[in-house]
Formats: structure tokens, C-alpha cells, sequence
């Protein structure tokens, strides 16, 4: 049993685990730094704690917060996603203050954590994975060369220990190896005090197909259907939907089949989530693991019916999964959009502020999951995340057209979000069918920008003038 969950995080998935904790009738405890004592995850838990006034150091102090948990007799920590939460060194602290972290264990963590490592574990046990480098240590700048030319251009160099589409570098021939190698160096340095780097095959145009497992402490391991998370800017998703919309049935068993074979083979427990590059020949390939709840949680919960961060807490009480593999029928179709905070017309940069009128989208088949509210002040410091909208529909065409609704009656005013580029991608005709791949955005960026109906966009013309010029470029050179 766990009687008092300490949630070591903040905004929308902060209030989510309080939620789920206040319907299994156990009590909950917060952190806040000091620039969000505003934020809703503060008012609305039994109790919480200050970590301290550095924006974002406070939330990665995990002594700190274990001492919190210690004495406020927390005997759970749920470490979300992002910040601790795929920290092996953060579960090992908890596991041996006596606490459960509401995840896989440390050791797991560990291993799986660093995509390198999680590669050659599965390439070992028969998961199909991206051709590419297959050395355990770090690479050089020499050897990367010599794999690049056995494998052939385009590769994509990667941060082991990356996360969050940072550090990844595409690199579409030899003479600009040497340079994308250093900056993704230094870029995994400065994000993930790790300068590891390995390189893939560059697959062109691919599906992210992921599969969304549970396994309990006993053995007893499923998975919960996939979901699409294609709809990507610089690698980063913004729309994710499940099931996805373009893979048959059978194919669906077959890769299913290989995550919870993928999850086995390492004794995964908990939720976790096995993500998969599909290619146009309906090729798979592992791509990585993400051994926490994901942001996108929410749709294959909405299709499945299970509620996921509620089988987290019960998993890690110990109870036993008592669903089984063919328990999980998917019904109709979910889509998540994330709303951030973000100036469409300056390349997306981030755009703190106030919030003036708010009213969510609201009506049959509408979820909305955030910390925000009327007058609440967005701090500059962390994810420019709002809010994510999720809705559902029996078809695909219908949950596109209840996404387009719920969109246009979002209102969050006075500061700037990403609503109306959100429905100009309702309205692409690829998009409405089902069937894009990982370059749709990239794409039909110029479509996009001109559909974009935003009443701030006073440099509109100057910015698609100034993306079609990029785009051609981009063609010319790779022709
Ligand atoms: P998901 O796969 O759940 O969609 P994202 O990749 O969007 O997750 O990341 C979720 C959050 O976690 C984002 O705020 C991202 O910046 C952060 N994040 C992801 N991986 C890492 C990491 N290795 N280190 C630090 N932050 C990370
Ligand atoms: P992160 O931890 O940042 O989520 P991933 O390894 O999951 O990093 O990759 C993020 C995205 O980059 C993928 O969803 C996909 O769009 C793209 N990507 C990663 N590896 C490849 C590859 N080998 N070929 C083509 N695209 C890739
Ligand atoms: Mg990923």
C-alpha cells in the first residue's frame, strides 16, 4: 500500500498525478521553486514544499526532495516526466531511502536511459534495430567517419544520453560531418553533462510508431497499442494519435509483439514507452526506450480505457497487472495537440507572459490537461508547454474535425500560443487522411505559415518569403 505520493515535478503532469492520487483517495505533496508558486500543481495538492529559489536547479536537487519525502512521510515519489524522471541515480536514492519510485527500477533506468546501451541490448535479443555504429565506448570523430561511409549518407548523429530532440544532427554528406559531430558534442555536453554521441543510418521519411507498455513486478507484461508521434517540428512532437491511423491490423500485432518481447528481454516493470521508426516498406526498427510516463500518455488512454498514471501507482504498490494482452481493444481514435507558448512568426521561440481570458475547449469527447488558468504568469524558465488538448471520436475523420473545433474555441489571450498554427494543420489535406511521415511539418511548412490565421502576425509575408527561400535551398543542395 502507499499512503502519500510526493510528486517531483511541476505544471500539467504535476496536477495529473494529484488527480489520480486524490481518485485513489492518497494523499500528495508538491514542490514548487520559488518562480512557481502560482503555478496550479502548488494550490490544488494536500501539501507543498519549496525546493529552493533556483528556477530549474530546484527540481533536478534530488537529495532535497528525498529528504522532503522523508520527513513529510511520503513513501512514494512520482517523478513524472522530463527533470528526475529517467535519473537512475535519483531512483537508486530512492529505493535506498526506503521510498518507492513510481517507475522501473534504477537499474533499468540505467541501462535504458542511455540509448546507446539500450541499442546494443536489443540488437542482442533479436529487436530489429537502425543500422549504425555498434561500439559500446565512446565514439571518435575518425571511427564515426569510417561507419558513415560503410552505412552511406545521410546518417543522423545522436547523443546517448539525449532526450527532448536535443542533441541530434542530421547530416546529408561527408564534407559537413566533422562540424554537425562537434556541436552535437557540445550540445549533449551542455544538456545532458554527457558528450557521448553514435550515429544511425538516416532513415528518410519515416513513421514514429511507439507502443505504450505496463508490466507489473511478477513478469506479466502487455502493451496498450501504439501511437503515432509523427507530426514533428526539429524533432520535437506536437501532435501525437493513437491508434495510428496508418498501419494495418496485422502489422500493428507484429510490432506489438516485439515491444513487449523488447521489454521482456531487459525485465522491464512499470510504464514505459518503445519507440519505432517505420519506414515506407513497413520496415521496423527499435529506436529508443523512454522509462517513464510519457507526455502523450493521455491519448492511448482515452482509446484504451486504462487509466494509466492509476496502474503506475498500483504496479509500484506491487499489485499485480490483472489486464491482459487480450483485454486491450482499442476504440475509435485519439489525438493530443500541444498548445505552447510560442511566437510562430519569430521561428517559434518561446513566449512567456500573462494570461489574460482563458476558456478551455470544453463538450463531448474533449480533454484538457494543464496547470494554466485566467491571470496566471507563464515563467520564462521551463517548458513552454500550456496545455494539451485531447479529444476522441469513434473515426478518424471525426476526432480531426473535433480537434479543428476544440481548437477555434480555445481561447488563451494576451499571450501567444501555437493555436492557430495547430489548425492550420487540421486543414492539410495529408493530414485530414491519415497518412504523413516525420517530414510533414518541414514540408508543408509554407502551407502551414499561410493557413496560420493568428491576429499577431504583423511580419507574416516576410517570414513565408523567407521559409520558401529556405526550402528551395534545402531542395537545390540535396538534389
Ligand atoms: P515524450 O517522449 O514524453 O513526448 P519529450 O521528448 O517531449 O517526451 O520530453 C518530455 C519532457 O522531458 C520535455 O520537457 C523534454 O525537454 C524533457 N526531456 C526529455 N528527455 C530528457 C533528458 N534526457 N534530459 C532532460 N530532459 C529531458
Ligand atoms: P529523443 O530522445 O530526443 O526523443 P529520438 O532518438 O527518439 O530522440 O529521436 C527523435 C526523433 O528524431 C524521432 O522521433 C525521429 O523523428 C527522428 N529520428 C531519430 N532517429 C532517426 C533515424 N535513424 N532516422 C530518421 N529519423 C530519426
Ligand atoms: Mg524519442
Amino acid at each position: 500500500m502507499i499512503h502519500k505520493i510526493l510528486i517531483a515535478n511541476r505544471g500539467e503532469i504535476a496536477v495529473r498525478v494529484i488527480r489520480a492520487c486524490r481518485d485513489l483517495h492518497i494523499k500528495n505533496v508538491a514542490v514548487f521553486t520559488e518562480p512557481d508558486r502560482e503555478c496550479l500543481h502548488v494550490k490544488i495538492a494536500d501539501e507543498a514544499y519549496r525546493i529552493g529559489t533556483d528556477a530549474i536547479r530546484g527540481y533536478l536537487d534530488a537529495k532535497r526532495i528525498v529528504e522532503i519525502a522523508k520527513a513529510c512521510k511520503a513513501d512514494a515519489i512520482h517523478p513524472g516526466y522530463g527533470f528526475l524522471s529517467e535519473n537512475y541515480e535519483f531512483a537508486k536514492e530512492c529505493e535506498d531511502a526506503g521510498i518507492i519510485f513510481i517507475g522501473p527500477k534504477s537499474d533499468i533506468i540505467r541501462k535504458m536511459g542511455n540509448k546507446n546501451i539500450a541499442r546494443y541490448l536489443m540488437h542482442k535479443n533479436g529487436i530489429p534495430i537502425v543500422p549504425g555504429t555498434d561500439k559500446l565506448n565512446n565514439h571518435s570523430m575518425d571511427e564515426i567517419k569510417l561507419f558513415a561511409e560503410k552505412i552511406g549518407y545521410p546518417v543522423i548523429l545522436k547523443a546517448s544520453g539525449g532526450g527532448g530532440g536535443r542533441g541530434i544532427r542530421v547530416v546529408h554528406k561527408e564534407e559537413e560531418l566533422e562540424s554537425a559531430f562537434d556541436s552535437c558534442k557540445r550540445e549533449a555536453l551542455s544538456f545532458f553533462n554527457n558528450d557521448e554521441v553514435f550515429m544511425e543510418k538516416y532513415i528518410e521519411n519515416p513513421r514514429h510508431i511507439e507502443f505504450q507498455i505496463l508490466g507489473d513486478n511478477y513478469g506479466n507484461i502487455i502493451h496498450l497499442c501504439e501511437r503515432d508521434c509523427s507530426i514533428q517540428r526539429r524533432h520535437q512532437k506536437l501532435i501525437e494519435i493513437a491508434p495510428c491511423p496508418s498501419i494495418s491490423a496485422n502489422l500493428r500485432k507484429t510490432i506489438g509483439v516485439t515491444a513487449v518481447a523488447a521489454a521482456k528481454a531487459v525485465g522491464y516493470t512499470n510504464a514505459g514507452t518503445i519507440e519505432f521508426l517505420l519506414d515506407d516498406y513497413n520496415n521496423f526498427y527499435f529506436m529508443e526506450m523512454n522509462t517513464r510516463i510519457q507526455v502523450e500518455h493521455p491519448v492511448t488512454e482515452e482509446i484504451t480505457g486504462v487509466d494509466l498514471i492509476v496502474r503506475q501507482i498500483r504496479i509500484a504498490a506491487g499489485a499485480i497487472l490483472d489486464l491482459q494482452q487480450s483485454d486491450i481493444v482499442p476504440r475509435g481514435y485519439a489525438i493530443e495537440a500541444r498548445i505552447t507558448a510560442e511566437n510562430v512568426w519569430k521561428n517559434f521561440i518561446p513566449n512567456p507572459g500573462t494570461i489574460g481570458e482563458y476558456y478551455p475547449a470544453l463538450g463531448p469527447g474533449v480533454r484538457v490537461d494543464t496547470h494554466i488558468y485566467k491571470g496566471y504568469t507563464v515563467p520564462p524558465f521551463y517548458d513552454s508547454l500550456l496545455a494539451k488538448l485531447i479529444v476522441k471520436a469513434g473515426s478518424f475523420e471525426l476526432v480531426v474535425n473535433k480537434l479543428q473545433r476544440a481548437l477555434k474555441e480555445f481561447t488563451i489571450d494576451d499571450i501567444r500560443s501555437t493555436i492557430p498554427f495547430l489548425i492550420a494543420i487540421t486543414k492539410i489535406k495529408e493530414f485530414r487522411r491519415g497518412y504523413f511521415d516525420t517530414s510533414f511539418i518541414e514540408t508543408h511548412m509554407q502551407e502551414l505559415l499561410e493557413k496560420t490565421e493568428d491576429r499577431h502576425q504583423e511580419n507574416k509575408e516576410e517570414v513565408i518569403a523567407a521559409i520558401a527561400a529556405t526550402l528551395k535551398k534545402i531542395r537545390e543542395s540535396r538534389e
